[in-house]
């Protein structure tokens, strides 16, 4: 999997070498500093909040909430356990970033929540682990061990007074999961079904303490930016989203992998880095920013620059930054069908709209898909996304119509000769992507 070595998180990373990821490794190329250097200036939590609030870090698991503001919503007066949880509960399809963060680079991650429970008065956390990724979590627990055995972790931190001790917790595998709520039930030992908010988990969190819960790569950027400053940070960006950022690169691309590149950056060069369409095939569509966002067709990605904004201009999502490359030869009727498949089977069931929407929209783009569709299908499809969209305790729902509408909108021609011949406009090779 090719990594671009540069920016904030790989810097300096040679994700080729076995031991990358190593203590000895990270210290080598300065880590642990940051967390020294607030611990020994006693830098208070207001100054670091701000730094983070400076340097316009945005969170980078698919919501892009502002994360110092999101900091200073935890009230660090509240007597009594505090948590910071970080979210590696990476499901989406098409996201792949987070497990190499904690396979190669596992301790930008430890001292970057280490910082933040010290910014936010909290002495616990916990990174909790999608089930399917084994490796990841071996390496992270790894990694653990290496922290506290060096007094990173633990009581007394470096001997400068600070106490904070971070778990992790390996989950089994459900998409749902990776929704903040549903991972603090699934960190609770229930049920992992999201809850309704609000409370929002920084006044009822886990175990209904004050919690504040981030995305891997978020935590991961803190240490950069407590050590290089808040306005480095923001000069790799553009105005208010600061910094580098993961893309996630599958499909039908060269060379498929993990690329970190300013935000900000032309989907073109993004593109020219992944060594261009697979077999010098035209591009069709992309989808931006992991499953849920929605698809855009070729001519406009191609103007299109990877930030939140420029994204959601163009009228998708930057997401957790999974950009899924389709090219001429993918029929759209079938890449939904897949999609549809996915949201239907991982609904968690809790709300009606969307246990049986996900469902309905599944079967009728399954019946497109088999020949089978009738001249009301695109009507009905509409019709269901839109007793979903917005009606359910989360968001997965809104997910799921995502694709459907935008699918059905820029490939519309599609849709309606599959319906009306059976069969796809021409011979597509790839049912899928
Ligand atoms: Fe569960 Fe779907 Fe409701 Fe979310 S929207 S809580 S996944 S049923």
């Amino acid at each position: 999997m090719a990594i671009y070595q540069s920016g904030v998180i790989f810097e300096n990373v040679p994700t080729q070498d076995p031991n990358c990821w190593t203590l000895a490794a990270y210290q080598a190329r300065g880590g642990y500093s940051a967390l020294r250097k607030i611990l020994t200036e006693k830098i208070p939590q207001n100054d670091i909040i701000d730094e983070v609030k400076t340097s316009a870090l945005r969170g980078r698991g698919g919501a892009g909430f502002p994360t110092g503001l999101k900091w200073s919503f935890m009230p660090r007066s509240f007597p009594g356990a505090k948590y910071v949880v970080c979210n590696t509960d990476e499901g989406e399809p098409g996201t792949f970033k987070d497990r190499d963060i904690i396979m190669f680079n596992p301790h930008a991650l430890i001292e970057g929540m280490i910082i933040a429970g010290y910014a936010m008065g909290a002495a616990s956390g916990y990174n909790y682990i999608h089930g399917e990724i084994f490796e990841g979590y071996q390496r992270f627990e790894a990694a653990l061990a290496e922290a506290r055995q060096a007094g990173f972790l633990g009581k007394n931190i470096m001997g400068l007074g600070f106490d904070f001790e971070l778990y992790a917790h390996h989950g089994y595998g459900a998409y749902i999961c990776g929704e903040e709520t549903a991972l603090l039930e699934s960190l609770e030992g229930k049920k992992g079904q999201p809850r309704f908010k609000p409370p929002f988990p920084a006044s009822y969190g886990l175990y209904g303490k004050p919690t504040t819960i981030n995305n891997t790569e978020t935590f991961a950027s803190v240490p950069f930016i407590i050590k290089d400053g808040g306005q480095k940070f923001l000069a790799q960006g553009v105005e208010g989203a600061g910094g580098t950022k993961l893309f996630s690169i599958s499909g039908h691309v060269e060379r498929p992998g993990n690329y970190e590149v300013p935000l900000g950056t032309p989907f073109a060069e993004l593109l020219a880095m992944a060594g261009g369409m697979r077999g010098g095939k035209k591009l069709k569509a992309v989808i931006p920013g992991g499953s849920s966002a929605p698809v855009l067709p070729a001519d406009i990605m191609m103007a299109c620059n990877m930030d939140y904004d420029s994204i959601a201009k163009a009228g998708s999502m930057l997401g957790s930054g999974a950009v899924i490359v389709m090219d001429e030869d993918v029929c759209m009727v079938k890449a939904l069908e897949r999609l549809a498949y996915f949201y239907h089977e991982e609904s968690c069931g809790q709300c009606t709209p969307c246990r049986e929407g996900t469902g309905w929209l599944y079967r009728v783009v399954h019946r497109i898909a088999t020949g089978k569709g009738r001249p009301d299908d695109l009507d009905l499809l509409d019709s269901v996304g839109n007793n979903m969209a917005g009606r359910t305790i989360c968001a997965l729902a809104d997910a799921a119509v995502f694709p459907v509408r935008s699918f059905t909108k820029h490939f519309r021609a599609e849709f309606e000769h599959y319906i009306e011949h059976g069969k796809p406009m021409k011979e597509h090779k790839w049912g899928g992507w």
